[in-house]
């Protein structure tokens, strides 16, 4: 048998406590929830809150985490996600916004709402799919800024932001035109300033149980104080690799699940699944492969070498075809009884999409890939 459990090495350590503690919650709590999760749309908030409580979102915050240890935040995150990747989601849109925060020179942000959201006792999530987008050609920006009594006035929409609610934030782009120039400013918007509204417009095929709402900016002021970078573009630079590698963690979990799937029908449909083309061994291989190039590169997040970003997008887009790849073997592995409703594997298949067209999606990589080898 594989033990597709015991895959990181953290955690003999002291950060692979926060690992074990949030594998135990999970599997007491997400294992039985996973299916209101997913049928019925629950957040699980209060798993959320509790995850944060044990260390699962502060361990990569520079400056606030004695070491930037993204390992340990992906394992976390992983580590739910074996169970359910509604919450490995909401767990990454949580470390990203603290991510944007601690990376940033803004002292108030740093010291106000930067601990709550290191500890879970506030939770917030990111919007930058769009502007990830638009600076690698692909869309325009959708919000934009003026200048307005001490920051900006902001207006716009986004069709989609997860782990959000009436006491939540979020990480934002807008462009901002100024004497016949333009250039993009980032900022952190709380849900509850006046302008912001939050739509439950879509019932999605999986990840429904992720607060994702459509956010409109109505002529939102943005004070100078919750800005993270103005221009943005060199914080892009520094924020862009962490990004994109705590990802990995949703990837991580969920191919781990699949194995475990795979295993578990070997004793009943062994005879007839050891035809089928894809094996838990190589998988297996494969997932540790992913692992160790994951934290070689985790490692040294705020890196600038083009070699080593195009290693990130690489990473990154290894983990979406690997994840829908696993749970379409273990749909095969399991058969009829992976189909029914209500079943691991068909959840599994339908959240695996969700890991290769989340942005950067499988489609933006290749592009960037491409457009790098010009
Ligand atoms: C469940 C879920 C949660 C998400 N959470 C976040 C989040 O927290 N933060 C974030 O920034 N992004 C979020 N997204 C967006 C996601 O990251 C991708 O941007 C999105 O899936 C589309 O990416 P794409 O590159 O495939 O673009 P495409 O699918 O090619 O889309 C191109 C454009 O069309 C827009 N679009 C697609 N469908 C619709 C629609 N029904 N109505 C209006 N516009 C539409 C897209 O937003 C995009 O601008 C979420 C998406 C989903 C499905």
């Amino acid at each position: 048998m594989l033990d597709v459990q015991s895959v990181s090495k953290l955690e003999a350590s002291p950060q692979g406590d926060v690992v074990a503690a949030v594998r135990t919650l999970a599997a007491r709590e997400l294992s039985s929830l996973v299916n209101t999760i997913d049928v019925d749309g629950h957040y699980p908030e209060a798993q959320m809150r509790a995850f944060g409580r044990l260390g699962a979102y502060a361990q990569h915050l520079p400056g606030y985490s004695p070491s930037v240890d993204l390992v340990t935040a992906i394992q976390a995150m992983a580590a739910a996600g074996e169970h359910c990747l509604s919450t490995s989601f909401c767990m990454w849109c949580q470390d990203a916004l603290g991510w944007y925060i601690y990376a940033s020179d803004n002292q108030h942000l740093r010291t106000t709402i930067g601990p709550q959201i290191a500890s879970g006792a506030v939770l917030g999530g990111t919007a930058l799919s769009n502007p990830m987008k638009s600076l690698f050609g692909i869309e325009p920006m959708r919000l934009k800024g003026r200048r307005g009594d001490g920051g900006y006035i902001v207006k716009g929409l986004l069709p989609y932001v997860s782990n959000l609610g009436a006491d939540h934030y979020f990480g934002a782009i807008f462009e901002v035109e100024e004497g016949g120039k333009t250039r993009n400013v980032m900022a952190v918007i709380p849900c509850a300033a006046a302008g912001v509204t939050l739509a439950d417009n879509a019932k999605f095929t999986a990840l429904d149980g992720t607060r994702t709402f459509a956010v409109q900016m109505r002529d939102v002021v943005v004070p100078e104080e919750w800005v993270l970078a103005d221009p943005v573009d060199p914080f892009i630079k520094r924020i862009r690799a962490g990004f994109i590698l705590l990802q990995a963690g949703m990837a991580f979990g969920l191919i781990r699940d699949c194995l475990r799937l795979i295993e578990q029908c070997k004793g009943p449909l062994g005879h007839v699944n050891k035809y089928l083309d894809v094996q838990a061994e190589p998988l297996a291989e494969q997932l540790a492969g992913m692992e160790a190039e994951v934290a070689r590169l985790a490692a040294t997040p705020f890196e600038d070498d083009l070699g080593y970003w195009r290693a990130v997008i690489e990473a990154r887009l290894a983990a979406g075809d690997a994840s829908v790849a696993a749970a379409h073997a273990a749909m095969l592995h399991c058969g009829a009884r992976g189909y029914v409703a209500g079943a691991a594997a068909q959840r599994r298949l339908r959240e695996a999409y969700f890991v290769a067209i989340v942005t950067p999606a499988t489609k933006q990589l290749r592009k960037m890939l491409a457009d790098m080898a010009h």
